[in-house]
């Protein structure tokens, strides 16, 4: 059983996989390709003069995987909960099983729907539906997590991706029992 499952590899699910991996947990990621991110050219990524949307998914997954994640370029069909804890994932042909899912399906919330997960009216341009989250990026069912788009922030990379990063720790934390960080020093 993986420690954590995540739906969508864009800016959102990728960070969360480099912090979940990072820090020793089972990762798994699944991409369906039919991200947004593909089709935008940033200029506004702190860090980034300016990248294309291919470039950053592409170094973002990459990253992911460098980190330990593993990257099923599958579509997740549905989610059920497995007595005694955790979720089965299927997917076009296979079942995966998690301790944690995070949805970073950006657009996309018609999965959480079928999964009985709460949803509501996005406030973020051309944003209809949302997964309802709290502040830590918890839905209605436990164990089952949201960031980015899909969460309702605020639609630019530097935010999903950074809201990704936050669910992430908050899901280390959990499963570690005490608050969590991934800092790293300056090699002299
Ligand atoms: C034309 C355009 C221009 C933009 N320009 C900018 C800009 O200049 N600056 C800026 O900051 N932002 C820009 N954005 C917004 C930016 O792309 C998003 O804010 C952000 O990258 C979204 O990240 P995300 O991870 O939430 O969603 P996405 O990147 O959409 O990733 C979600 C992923 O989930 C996957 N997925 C969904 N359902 C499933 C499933 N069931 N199984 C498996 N995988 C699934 C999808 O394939 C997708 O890859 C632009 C967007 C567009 C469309």
């Amino acid at each position: 059983m993986y420690d954590i499952a995540i739906i969508g590899a864009g800016p959102a699910g990728a960070s969360a996989a480099i912090f979940t991996a990072r820090a020793g947990k089972q990762t798994v990621m699944f991409e369906s390709n039919k991200g947004m991110t593909k089709r935008a050219w940033f200029e506004n990524h702190y860090g980034i003069a300016e990248i294309g949307g291919p470039d950053l998914v592409d170094i973002g997954k990459l990253q992911a995987q460098k980190s330990g994640a593993e990257l099923k370029e599958e579509t997740v069909q549905s989610i059920s909960p497995i007595d005694g804890g955790g979720f089965e994932l299927t997917t076009d042909g296979s079942s995966y099983q998690a301790k944690h899912i995070l949805f970073a399906t950006g657009v996309l919330t018609d999965l959480a729907e079928s999964a009985g997960i709460a949803t509501k009216p996005g406030t973020e341009p051309r944003i209809k539906t949302v997964i309802d989250v709290d502040a830590m990026g918890k839905t209605n069912i436990d164990g089952i997590w949201a960031a980015g788009t899909v969460a309702g922030v605020s639609v630019h990379s530097i935010i999903t991706a950074g809201d990704g990063a936050k669910a992430a720790i908050n899901i280390i934390s959990e499963l570690n029992g005490e608050r969590y960080v991934d800092h790293m020093m300056m090699k002299s």
